[in-house]
């Protein structure tokens, strides 16, 4: 995998004719991962990066993160917002949320009762219920007990016909439907009526289930994988960090494209 910075160059010789269309992850790319999820804050450098970033081109964030949230932690208005992996897509004048997950939200309230149920009072464990999707958060639990924690979630799961997927000390329950940030960006794409042959888009993201968008980009598109997760990428190529992302946004800022 190839540093994004140092090949700078050769990323942007394309984009005079294929201008570039931005897909954003939040955690771990645009803010550090800190062990609260609350404490990810957006730092108004970032922020005042991504308005200028937006009045230049088309800018979506695509999170896990429920929607409402990540909008909020954003807070830039006329941005495309994907919460909960992309069941809930919002921009101006769009919404979607995934009829066939809508159908699983009995489901999703009985299964967050019984996490509860096991997990109220386990210290170190967080629970955080989104609109489509449970996550259960395991940062702060020792590593001895958190295999544990791991298949007591899957069990339940189970038990509830939901689908899991794993992220960084994070592991959620979604609706067992075929979704996930790869189908949100070809979404957003046709939402923001761009013909994928006619711009370049660019995803960065860090984690696990940001590779369903790495796999989903067109040829010329562009994966920027920030940091690392413990499984393979398909991304092309990689920055260390947000601080890196922030120095690749002020790179493209300065480009005349
Ligand atoms: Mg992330």
């Amino acid at each position: 995998m190839r540093d994004a910075l140092a090949n700078f160059d050769a990323i942007a010789a394309g984009l005079d004719r294929r201008p570039p269309v931005l897909f954003l992850d939040y955690d771990g790319t645009l803010t550090p991962i800190v062990d609260d999820p609350e404490a990810a804050i957006l730092e108004p450098a970032m922020q005042d990066r991504l308005k200028d970033l937006a009045t230049r081109f088309r800018v979506a964030v695509v999170s896990g993160r429920d929607l409402e949230d990540v909008r909020k932690r954003v807070g830039i208005n006329g941005l495309f917002y994907a919460g909960s992996h992309g069941f809930d897509i919002q921009g101006p004048d769009t919404r979607l949320e995934q009829p066939r997950a809508r159908d699983y939200l009995p489901v999703l309230e009985a299964a967050e009762r019984q996490l509860h149920e096991h997990f109220d009072g386990k210290p170190g464990v967080l629970l955080e219920r989104k609109h489509f999707s449970i996550a259960v958060h395991y940062r702060r639990v020792s590593e001895a007990d958190q295999p544990a924690i791991r298949e007591c979630v899957t069990a339940s799961a189970n038990r509830k016909n939901l689908r899991i997927t794993h992220g960084k000390k994070v592991i959620e329950l979604q609706p067992p439907v075929a979704w996930d940030k790869g189908h949100a960006l070809l979404w957003l794409m046709k939402a923001l009526a761009v013909d994928p042959d006619a711009v370049t888009p660019f995803y960065f993201g860090d984690d696990i289930t940001d590779e369903d968008a790495f796999k989903a980009l067109p040829p010329h598109g562009v994966g920027i994988l920030v940091g690392g997760h413990e499984g393979p990428s398909v991304a092309r190529y990689r920055l260390a960090d947000p601080a890196a992302v922030a120095h690749w946004f002020d790179r493209l800022l300065a480009s005349t494209y």
